[in-house]
Parts: C-alpha cells; structure tokens; sequence
C-alpha cells in the first residue's frame, strides 16, 4: 500500500472519547497517518486498522470525529500539517453507506490477514513435522 501510494504508513495510538469513532485515517503528501486507540488489543487494533484501510481503498474523503481536535492531534502528531488537519475537520462523519462498505472490506481483509497468519503456522509446524519424522 505504502509503495503504490508513494508514502509511508505511520500508526499512532490515540487516546479517543468513548463517544469516539474507532480509527482516523489521515493522508498527507509524506504519509498516511492511522490513528488507533491506545491500548487496544492486537486484534480490535488490526479491525481498526483495516477498517481506516477500507476508507483508503474505497476512495472515501478522510473524515474526522469532533473528539479529534487540532490540539491533541498537534500533541500527537507534531509532524501532522495543520491544514490538512483543519480541511479534514470540516467533515464530521462518513455516511452509513461508506461506513457499511469500510467494514466491509476492513473485515475481509483482517480475515485474509488471519488466513496468511495461520498458513504461516500450519507451514511452519508441517516443516517441523517432515523434520521429525
Ligand atoms: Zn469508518
């Protein structure tokens, strides 16, 4: 993703309100920024993740929650250039149609990270098993 895109991926956990949405994306010209709640499990972190890639994939505008204010994303995100932040901030919310459609492919694409995981470790203790035998 970050090839084709010509720009590094930076995640950055975020401390975010109950009433919070779950992730942000935030593309820049010198990265795409995926914010993730801090503290979250390696699993609700790679929903989320993938989620925010969905955005990304479908060619969503970026979107931001109110609880994401420039303050705390300066706090965060020093690097993060304020425009785009500020141009970001006037949009509020994805429609339910593009959050259906997120998840949609956020989902298959966790699910297809857990198949390689664990294809990695069905080769992994086959390999051990044609050495044992
Ligand atoms: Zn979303």
């Amino acid at each position: 993703m970050a090839r084709s895109r010509e720009r590094d991926v930076r995640v950055i956990e975020v401390l975010l309100t109950s009433n919070a949405p779950s992730g942000a994306w935030i593309p820049t010209l010198q990265y795409d920024y995926f914010l993730v709640p801090l503290g979250a499990s390696p699993t609700r972190r790679c929903a989320v993740l993938c989620h925010e890639v969905g955005h990304l994939l479908l060619h969503h505008d970026p979107a931001f929650h109110s609880s994401l204010s420039p303050k705390l994303l300066a706090a965060v995100a020093p690097s993060l250039p304020m425009d785009t932040t500020r141009k970001m901030l006037q949009r509020t919310g994805y429609t339910n149609h593009e959050e259906a459609a997120a998840e949609y492919v956020g989902t298959s694409l966790a699910v297809a990270l857990d198949d390689c995981a664990r294809a990695a470790e069905w080769q992994a203790s086959s390999r051990l098993s044609a050495r044992l035998r």
